[in-house]
Parts: C-alpha cells; sequence; structure tokens
C-alpha cells in the first residue's frame, strides 16, 4: 500500500513541474454557507487540474526505469496531463481517445504534443488498444487512477493543504476512481489523524458509496452526470482498501445541487470551474459536508470547461 513516504518522495520528483496551487478564501462563499471554507486551487494547476502530480511522478518515475514511449486512455484531465508530462520530459505518447471525443479536448492534448488515436465508445475499448500500443513499442500504459504512483502524485495534495491550514478540520474530495481521496487519505492520516476527509460522488454515479456499503468493490452503469469526472464505474483495486481504511464518509449531489454550485461560484468569484470540482463545493453548500465552525478545505479539484459544456450548467 502506499505510505506517507512515497508522497513525500513524489512531491521532491514533480516539485519543479507543477504549481504549489494557493489556497483561496471567499468572503461571500463564507457567508453564504455558513462556514469557513477554504479553496484548494487546482483549477489554476498545470494543465487545469491535480491529474497532473500523478502523471508527472508515474511518467517520471516510468522513463527512469526505461520507458521510450507512453501511452493513456483518456480524451479528459489524465488525457491531457499525461501529453503535457511526455512532451516535457521529451518521450512520446499516444492517447487514446473515443471516436465521439470533445474536439476541444483532443485540440488540448494534440497542443502538448501527444498524438491522439481514436477508438471505439467506452473504456472498455480503449485500454486494451492503450496497453497494446505500449506493449508493441517498449512503451508503458499510465492508468488514471489505480496505480501507486499515480496516488502518491494526487497525495501531494494533502501535504499542501496541512502546510497551508494546519489547523484544518475537514477536507472534502470528489470522487471518481479514488485515485486523489486515496493519496490525500494516505498524506493526511498517516500525519493528522484528527483531521476528517469526506468524499463526494453525484448520487447517479454512486459507485463508490455503494462499494463502501457492501463492504465490496460495487460498480454501477450508464452514469451521465454533469461531472464527467466522476463517472468512472467502479473504485480501484489499490485505491479501495486505502479507502476504506481512512474515510470519514461519502456524501452523494444531485445534478441540480452540482449546476447551483457551478453557477453560484461562478458568480461570485469570478473564477472558472468545472462540474466534477463543483460537486465539493454542492457538499458543503447543501450542508452535506462540514459542521458550522469548522475549517473546511475543500479540492477544486480541475477548471477545463469548454464553452459550450459551462453552457448546460447555467440557467436558461
Ligand atoms: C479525475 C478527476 C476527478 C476524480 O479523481 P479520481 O482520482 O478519479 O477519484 C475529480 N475531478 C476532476 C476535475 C478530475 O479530472
Amino acid at each position: 500500500m502506499v505510505n506517507l513516504r512515497d508522497i513525500e518522495n513524489a512531491r521532491e520528483e514533480i516539485k519543479d513541474i507543477i504549481h504549489k496551487t494557493p489556497l483561496l478564501e471567499s468572503e461571500l462563499l463564507n457567508a453564504q454557507a455558513g462556514r469557513k471554507i477554504f479553496l484548494k486551487a487546482e483549477h489554476m494547476q498545470k494543465t487545469g487540474s491535480f491529474k497532473i502530480r500523478g502523471a508527472a511522478n508515474a511518467v517520471k518515475q516510468a522513463v527512469q526505469e526505461g520507458a521510450k514511449f507512453i501511452t493513456a486512455a483518456s480524451s479528459g484531465n489524465h488525457g491531457q496531463a499525461v501529453a503535457f508530462i511526455a512532451g516535457k520530459l521529451g518521450i512520446p505518447a499516444v492517447i487514446v481517445v473515443p471516436e465521439d471525443a470533445n474536439r476541444a479536448k483532443v485540440a488540448a492534448i494534440e497542443a502538448y504534443g501527444g498524438k491522439v488515436e481514436y477508438c471505439g465508445f467506452t473504456s472498455a475499448d480503449r485500454i486494451p488498444r492503450a496497453k497494446e500500443l505500449a506493449e508493441e513499442n517498449g512503451g508503458v500504459y499510465i492508468p488514471p487512477y489505480d496505480h501507486p504512483n499515480i496516488i502518491a502524485g494526487q497525495g501531494t495534495v494533502g501535504l499542501e493543504i496541512l502546510e497551508q491550514l494546519p489547523d484544518v478540520d475537514v477536507i472534502v474530495v470528489p470522487v471518481g476512481g479514488g485515485g486523489l481521496i486515496s493519496g490525500i487519505l494516505t498524506a493526511v492520516k498517516e500525519s493528522k489523524p484528527d483531521v476528517r476527509i469526506i468524499g463526494v460522488e453525484p448520487e447517479s454515479g454512486n459507485d463508490t458509496f455503494l462499494s463502501l456499503e457492501t463492504g465490496k468493490i460495487t460498480a454501477v452503469s450508464g452514469t451521465q452526470s454533469i461531472a464527467d469526472g466522476l463517472r468512472t464505474s467502479q473504485p480501484g483495486g489499490l485505491t479501495f482498501p486505502i479507502l476504506q481504511k481512512y474515510i470519514d464518509g461519502i456524501v452523494l449531489v444531485t445534478e441540480e445541487e452540482i449546476k447551483y454550485a457551478m453557477q453560484f461560484f461562478i458568480e461570485r468569484t469570478k473564477q472558472l470551474i468545472e462540474p466534477s470540482a463543483a460537486t465539493a463545493i454542492a457538499a458543503v453548500l447543501t450542508g452535506k459536508a462540514g459542521k458550522q465552525d469548522e475549517k473546511i478545505a475543500v479540492v477544486l479539484s480541475g477548471g477545463n470547461i469548454d464553452l459550450l459544456e459551462l453552457r448546460t450548467c447555467l440557467p436558461d
């Protein structure tokens, strides 16, 4: 299992590549929520999301072990992050994306120097293709969350929050496959076990909630939440045991609550976040996560949204 040392090592590995993002405060947000909220600004991170932390750690280590070629299977933030870091390190990357991938996202991957290959419509089509490409070319396939070096990289968010807000009471984290929260759980619970950590999922993609309730990895299918970074069908084989060991709870938010949080946040702070990040704001605004006089750190996991998508989050 990944431990605190792995996360401290990851921090050294990636420190010259990533931004140490600020922990922002908004008086207006605090007033509305009746809470003291601190925003971990990963929407201002390189490539627009925290995914660069895990990708940088995993790709750097793969290259140190001799990889000459990198693949990933994601049209989203992970694909962009892998393309970016491979470009930085000067090694080729092929990112396998679905046939109907968003054009803006494909353009971002290409702008970072990644090659794009289209394949099928589901991750069950893409992942085997990305693995096959890696095998054929002496390369390494980099998964989005279920890998020790990815988890360790994402955990650096937790180390930074503890430094920026040593008396934090609770940390609220969006949950997809669980790489981000399992890294944060490891970093925080192994140094300050009293800090509570709450995960957030959309109601329609509550695979981690169900898995924790039943005590075994449970899949849900056909999730259509606007929080597209959280649409993974089930927690990972490496991430889930970490959640079982350390997590304090998962709360669920509705699509309406996510949209309201997007609108409210953008209007008040003039900053752009993507719906996956807005789930954590929604959890606090609805009072589902965090109590009245606690210091609450909310992980704003990303800010990648194009204007067409943004329109679907705004009032008619
Ligand atoms: C990937 C992603 C998540 C979920 O992270 P996991 O490690 O899969 O749990 C949340 N928000 C954004 C913006 C993401 O890109």
